[in-house]
């Protein structure tokens, strides 16, 4: 071997050391390169072998699984990182996929050292004699916020979906974005009908009220807080009151639309306007009885003013002729008290829905005639004319109520008189046509007239044409209310044309029936008469009478009336009194008060009646009230009474009940 052989030989090994000795250098700079990239790399990586060992990690690897250097994991298994059921989802869903794609990427929960789960985003690639390398990153925090925010979505949703108002949200122009059921609820509408569309188009307002568009603009032009009532229509058509709250909705600092409150509000709005109603109702209720009561209290005073001074004329008064021209005048009055106090009655008993009519049978041709014989001759005083036309074929046997008719017709004719000084006054009754007993009564005058607008209010109790017409012509507002509600009870209806200066006609038609038996029976206005046998009285002048009666006054009044007609009377205090001189003497008739000390009428009754019973004759019993209630007359005739009169009477109305008692058969009623 040649020194120069042997020196070019060791050039050669020195220049392969140093080619190695770069090699070296450069490869531990690679190294030092690829542990700085893998150990500053976000993501953890490594490399496992076949039997899945760790070979290699970095850092990061080591960090995300709870160590705190890669040196830890190396040599350990790779399995032991995970929980059983990641692991069998590794033998049964990842592992196949390495095996024929050669790589798998998803995510999966991996546990901690402290042995807490977490979860990882991971990419596995299968390198053919080495193993696997591994990259996976820690996305526990991103699924925590993930988690918080659909948890917070879902309780916002909630809000929406749960709110018992309706929510509606509108874009810049007005369309609708979100609706809540609630609102669906309010306006009918399903969700997809609605969504893009323009509020106004679907809930248009009511004329008087502005545009759901306009309140868009005004919160999107930054006012703070719309609030407003509106009408608003629902997808059937109907109106509804609703209440709105809506504000801008600025998002991260920008308007994007309007945000809206909807409450529907007509069932309160419904209450409050009926409460309003109630209370204005009663307001005015309140204040035509106030009124109601002054005119009372004049039209009391007017009479009873007149009674109090003819009286004390009467007293101090020197020949008989001015005495009795005194007590014709207190006796004037007396009757126009008493009416107005019936009127009263009649009205409260309206008022009280207590009063009933009766149906009995009546003649009417006779009925009629007591009517003109009445009114004829107060038309003759005024000056003013009267005449009847009554229609031929008019039946003569009616069924009815004769008593409550007259009234209805009495109240028409004296309004009629009272309001006309010219021309007069014309009863007209006829057929109606309507059914076969169906009558119609007309009342016409020429007087006065009512204007238009007083007609809507006459028949209202308590008021007049006009306030002033009160002072002119007396009255106290209740004879047309009466009389229309009377009407009514007989299935009629009181009508009423008029005009100012030239006259007024009331009518009405009502269905009476055509009695099937005649009867001579007299009812009178004041005594009903209703017979429980046979009663005996053939001769009504000179009767033994008892009168039953506490009031010494009233006492003294009926003793005077009776005795002047030539009867006999012994007075009781009081029911119990009456028994006993009932047990004693022998009577024609009976005149009972109902309301008495110790006994009252009618107990008194009961008992005389079982006393009575087979072993003397029936002595008739005549009640003597100021009750006028149908439900006291019923309960007279039930405990044995046969007759009933109501104070204050006159002597008429007791000879009149006696007459009745004598010719009484039993009435069908
Ligand atoms: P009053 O007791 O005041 O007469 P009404 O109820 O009978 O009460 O009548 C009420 C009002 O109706 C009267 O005050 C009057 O203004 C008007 N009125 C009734 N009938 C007539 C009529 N025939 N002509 C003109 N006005 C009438």
């Amino acid at each position: 071997m040649s020194s120069v052989n042997t020196m070019s030989e060791l050039e050669e090994v020195r220049r392969r050391l140093a080619v190695l000795e770069e090699e070296k250098l450069q490869w531990e700079a690679e190294k030092r390169i690829h542990s700085a990239v893998l150990d500053n790399a976000l993501d953890g990586i490594a490399v496992l072998s076949p039997d899945q060992r760790y070979r290699y990690l970095n850092e990061p690897h080591a960090r995300i699984f709870g160590y705190d250097s890669p040196g830890e994991l190396v040599g350990e298994s790779w399995r032991s990182l995970y929980g059983p059921r990641e692991l069998a989802r590794f033998r049964r869903d990842i592992l196949p996929v390495l095996r024929e794609k050669g790589h798998w990427r998803g995510e999966i929960r991996g546990r901690r050292r402290n042995g807490l789960p977490f979860d990882q985003l991971l990419a596995l690639t299968a390198l053919e004699g080495i193993g696997f390398v591994c990259v996976c990153r820690d996305i526990s925090a991103r699924k925590r916020v993930q988690r918080e925010v659909a948890q917070r979505s879902a309780y916002l949703e909630a809000l929406i979906e749960n709110s018992p108002l309706g929510i509606v949200v509108l874009d810049k122009d007005g369309r609708i974005e979100l609706i809540n059921p609630a609102f669906q609820q309010i306006f009918h509408y399903r969700r997809k009908e609605i969504l893009g569309r323009k509020l106004d188009g679907l809930i248009a307002p009511r004329q008087e009220n502005r545009k759901a568009s306009e309140y868009t603009a005004r919160a999107m032009s930054g006012e703070q807080l719309i609030r407003f009532s509106a009408k608003r229509r629902r997808k059937d058509g109907a109106w509804i009151d609703v209440e709105v709250h809506g504000v801008r909705l600025d998002v991260d600092g920008s308007p994007v639309g309007v945000y809206a409150l909807y409450q529907d509000v007509s069932e309160r709005k419904r209450a409050e306007a009926e409460l309003q109603k109630a209370k204005e109702l009663a307001e005015s209720a309140n204040q035509a009885k106030s009124e109601f009561l002054a005119n009372v209290s004049h039209e009391i005073r007017t009479p009873l003013n007149a009674i109090i001074g003819m009286t004390e004329l009467a007293l101090g008064s020197e020949t008989e002729e001015e005495r009795h021209d005194c007590l014709e005048a207190v006796s004037l009055s007396a009757d126009t008290l008493l009416e107005l106090i019936n009127d009263i009655l009649d009205f409260s008993k309206i008022e009280a829905r207590k009063l009933r009519l009766e149906a009995i049978p009546f003649d009417l041709k006779e009925w009629l005639g007591d009517l003109t014989k009445v009114w004829g001759p107060q038309c003759r005083e005024k000056g003013i004319s009267f005449s009847t036309d009554f229609d031929a074929e008019l039946p003569d046997q009616m069924v009815g109520d004769p008593t409550r008719l007259r009234q209805v017709l009495s109240n028409l004719l004296s309004n009629a008189v009272k309001f006309t000084e010219e021309g007069g006054v014309t009863l007209a009754v006829g057929l109606s046509g309507d059914g076969p007993a169906s009558l119609r009564f007309q009342v016409e005058d020429s007087g006065i007239g009512i204007s238009p607008e007083a007609r809507e209010r006459i028949f209202e109790a308590f008021t007049q044409g006009d306030g002033s017409t009160t002072r002119r012509f007396g009255g106290t507002g209740l004879g047309l209310a009466i009389s229309a509600h009377l009407v009514h009870l007989m299935k009629g209806r009181l009508d009423l044309e008029s005009e100012v200066g030239r006259g007024s006609i009331f009518s009405f038609s009502v269905p009476l029936s055509r009695a099937r038996r005649t009867s001579s029976h007299r009812i009178s206005d004041n005594g009903h008469i209703r017979t429980q046998g046979q009663v005996d009285l053939e001769d009504h002048e000179g009767l033994r009478i008892l009168l039953a009666e506490d009031n010494p006054v009233n006492q003294r009044l009926a003793v005077r009336l009776l005795e002047k007609r030539g009867h006999r009377v012994t007075v009781a205090d009081n029911g119990r009194q009456a028994l006993e001189i009932y047990e004693q003497c022998r009577f024609d008739l009976i005149l009972m008060d109902l309301q008495m000390p110790e006994m009252g009428g009618y107990e008194a009754t009961e008992r005389i009646r079982q006393l009575e019973n087979g072993r003397s004759k029936h002595v008739p019993i005549v009640a003597l009230t100021a009750h006028a209630l149908r439900e006291d007359r019923e309960r007279c005739f039930e405990v044995g009474m046969d007759a009933y009169l109501c104070k204050p009477f006159k002597s008429s109305d007791l000879v009149e009940v006696l007459r009745g008692l004598t010719q009484a058969a039993p009435v069908a009623t």
